[in-house]
């Protein structure tokens, strides 16, 4: 009978990797046909249920975001212990519920959830990552293998290298954004695909407006900035990490701005994030980001 086996309540259902099924037995007698399967994720966010348990919800490699139940976390002797925490990156066993999956097993496969947990800018960053995970799956249990892959590099460089949290979280937004559909036009004209540089940025256009087709609204970024724009899309660390501070905070507001447009409303965690590591730089765009409708972005300086 390849593919089933007889267990006991709360004994391990599957070691192999993918689904496998079983037939779940309480004393000897079989209840019904129950099924596991294995996976591996990110936790994004979790949230208190009952007296001991938690619902997490998390980005997994084939399934896309999962909610599922964890029972007995919140208590001190748990069988999972820190281990589905935000951000944590684990080797799950799952059990699929008629409603929630519940949590039968947990792995840790990275430490960097503790390492984040530690230090706010990373916390802060982490966490603007993980709900922009959510707002981009907006479908439960669609695959998002590519997503989930970025998520895991950026909450691992976060964690592991001494990179500059912002640029980190900014370099997210845009390969997000861009996975998404949303990459802005960074090189060329957005409306007529001219090859730039442009001096005009337009939010709401979708990224730089040549000449002829620049409009009202268009803000006028200093050229670094775009330049350090495409480096993050790009993953060019080399180009990003020499950017100077008043490149890194003029960048941040328009990759939030850009963000902001797309999602229906605004992440409620970016105006959290703390900012503070690179030099302070002109703190205009980065206002009008987080506290102006879209539509009032875009300052003709
Ligand atoms: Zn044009």
């Amino acid at each position: 009978m390849a593919g089933h086996v007889r267990t006991k309540t709360g004994s391990r259902l599957g070691t192999g990797p993918g689904n496998t099924c079983g037939i779940l037995t309480v004393s000897g007698g079989t209840i019904g046909r129950v099924s596991t399967y294995r996976e591996s994720a990110v936790v994004l966010r979790v949230t208190k249920l009952g007296e001991a348990d938690r619902i997490v919800t998390m980005l997994t490699r084939r399934s896309g975001r999962v909610r599922a139940v964890a029972k007995g976390v919140r208590r001190t002797k748990s069988k999972f212990g820190g281990r589905l925490e935000p951000f944590s990156h684990v080797d799950l066993q799952l059990y699929a519920g008629r409603n929630l999956d519940i949590v039968i097993q947990a792995e840790s496969l990275d430490a960097f959830g503790s390492v984040i947990a530690a230090d706010y800018s990373k916390y802060t960053v982490a966490t603007a990552i993980a709900e922009t995970a959510e707002r981009l799956t907006s479908e439960e249990r669609e695959p998002s293998l590519r997503l989930y892959l970025l998520l895991v590099g950026a909450l691992r460089a976060l964690a592991d290298t001494g990179r500059d949290p912002s640029l980190v979280l900014d370099s997210f937004l845009l390969r997000a954004m861009a996975l998404a559909g949303w990459a802005p036009a960074l090189t060329e004209c957005a409306r007529c695909n001219r090859p730039g540089p442009h001096a005009a940025f337009h939010v709401a256009a979708g990224g730089l407006l040549c000449q002829d087709c620049r409009s009202i609204g268009s803000a006028r970024p200093a050229i670094p900035t775009v330049e350090l724009m495409a480096a993050l899309a790009h993953g060019d660390w080399n180009t990003a990490d020499a950017a100077g501070g008043s490149s890194r905070r003029e960048a941040s507001g328009l990759v939030a701005a850009l963000l902001q447009y797309h999602l229906e409303r605004g992440l409620r965690s970016l105006p959290m994030v703390d900012r503070t590591q690179p030099e302070p730089g002109p703190a205009l765009i980065v206002e009008l980001a987080d506290q102006i409708p879209v539509t009032d972005i875009g300052v003709v300086r």
